[in-house]
C-alpha cells in the first residue's frame, strides 16, 4: 500500500527504536526522566521560547494552552475552517468553557488585524471577553499552506495590542520554515504559545511538544496532569522524539515529492489540484463526475490511500515512509481509476 492519508502513518525507523530501547528514563510526573527533560529543552530551544512540555497528541496541546491562557467562559478567536475549531471535538467548549468566535479568515487562513480588531469582545455586564486568539501553521485544512512569518506577526500584533495572547496551532510549522527557508524562530518568535508535532512529518511514533514563557509551561504542565496526560517512564517516547528534530531538513523531500505528485494529477482530466507548499496536495475531482467515496475506494483497491477531504476533494500527503517512485506509482494509479 502507498499510504497517502497523512503524514501521521509513518512508521519509527532503526534509529528510533533504537533511541526508545536504550533512553534514560524516570518517572516524569516527578520531573525524574531525563530523556524528556532533555527533549523539552531541546524544543524550546529550536522554538526560541523559554520552556516547553512534552504532551501525548498535538490536540491535547493546543487544549491545554488555550485552558491555560483563558478565564471560563471566554471567547477565542480563530479560523473557521483551523483545526481547533474543526477537529478537537468541540475541545475548546468541553475542556474550557470557552466560546469561539470564528473569523473568516483571509484565504491563506490568517486572521487580517482588521478582522482580529473587530472579532474582538471587550469584557463587561454583558459580554464574555476574548480570552486568546489562535493561528494556525502550516496550514492543513487550506491545504498545508505555508504561512509566512509577516502574516503570523500581523495577526499576533493587533491581538497584542487588545492585551489577548495568541497561541499557534504549528503542528507542522517545521514544514512552514523549511518551504519558507526561513528559521522556525522567525515564525514563532510573535506568538506567545506553540505547539508541533513530533509525529508528523518528523516521524516520531508518538508526541507534541507545547512551548511558551516558563511561567505558561509550569501551569501547563498541572494542566496536562488534570488532563490525563501526567506520564511516567516516558523517556521511551522522547528518545525518539529527540531523534525526530534531527529530521526538519527533509521535509525538503516530502515537499518536492508533493509537488511532482500535484504535477502527474494535474495533467489527468477533471482533477484540479491546487498547488502544493508543503507536502498536502489538495485534488478537488468534481470535473471527473464521479464521488469521492467511489474514487477513494477504487483507489485502495489499486493500492493507494488517500483522504476525504470535502465534498468533492481528496487530500494526499507524502512523507518519510513514501519516495519518489511511490509518488509516480500513485499517479498511474489515480490514471487506472479515472
Ligand atoms: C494533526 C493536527 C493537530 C493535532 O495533532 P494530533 O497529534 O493528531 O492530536 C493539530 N493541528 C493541526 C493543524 C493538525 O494537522
Amino acid at each position: 500500500m502507498i499510504d497517502l492519508r497523512s503524514d501521521t502513518v509513518t512508521k519509527p525507523d532503526e534509529t528510533m527504536r533504537e533511541a526508545a530501547a536504550t533512553a534514560a528514563v524516570g518517572d516524569d510526573v516527578y520531573g525524574e526522566d531525563p530523556t524528556v527533560t532533555d527533549l523539552e529543552a531541546r524544543a524550546a530551544e529550536t522554538v526560541g521560547k523559554e520552556a516547553a512540555l512534552y504532551v501525548p497528541t498535538g490536540t491535547m496541546g493546543n487544549q491545554v494552552a488555550a485552558r491555560v491562557h483563558t478565564d471560563r467562559g471566554q471567547e477565542v478567536l480563530a479560523d473557521r475552517k483551523s483545526h481547533v475549531v474543526k477537529y478537537e471535538l468541540g475541545g475548546l467548549a468541553q475542556h474550557s468553557s470557552l466560546q469561539v468566535r470564528m473569523l473568516e479568515a483571509d484565504p491563506r487562513g490568517v486572521p487580517t488585524p482588521a478582522a482580529v480588531a473587530s472579532g474582538y469582545v471587550e469584557e463587561s455586564v454583558h459580554r464574555p471577553g476574548t480570552g486568546l486568539c489562535c493561528l494556525e501553521n502550516t496550514h492543513n485544512v487550506r491545504g498545508g499552506l505555508a504561512i509566512e512569518p509577516e502574516r503570523i506577526a500581523a495577526a499576533a500584533s493587533a491581538a497584542r495590542d487588545l492585551e489577548v495572547p495568541v497561541h499557534l496551532d504549528g503542528a507542522r510549522v517545521f514544514n512552514a520554515a523549511v518551504a519558507l527557508d526561513v528559521p522556525v524562530t522567525a515564525i514563532t518568535e510573535p506568538v506567545d504559545s506553540v505547539m508541533f508535532c513530533l509525529s508528523k512529518g518528523l516521524g516520531a511514533p508518538v508526541g507534541s511538544m507545547l512551548a511558551g514563557s516558563e511561567e505558561f509551561i509550569e501551569e501547563a504542565r498541572r494542566t496536562r496532569k488534570l488532563f490525563g496526560g501526567g506520564m511516567r517512564q516516558v523517556g521511551v517516547l522522547a528518545g525518539p522524539g529527540l531523534r525526530a528534530l534531527e529530521n526538519v531538513a527533509d521535509l525538503e523531500t516530502d515537499h518536492e515529492n508533493a509537488r511532482a505528485l500535484a504535477a502527474g494529477l494535474e495533467g489527468l482530466e477533471g482533477l484540479s489540484v491546487q498547488e502544493p507548499e508543503t507536502n498536502i496536495v489538495l485534488v478537488d475531482v468534481a470535473g471527473t463526475g464521479l464521488e469521492v467515496g467511489d474514487v477513494l475506494a477504487e483507489l485502495a483497491d489499486g493500492g493507494v490511500l488517500a483522504t476525504r477531504f470535502g465534498p468533492t476533494t481528496i487530500r494526499l500527503c507524502t512523507h518519510r515512509d513514501v519516495g519518489r517512485a511511490d509518488v509516480e506509482r500513485a499517479v498511474a494509479v489515480v490514471e487506472d481509476v479515472l
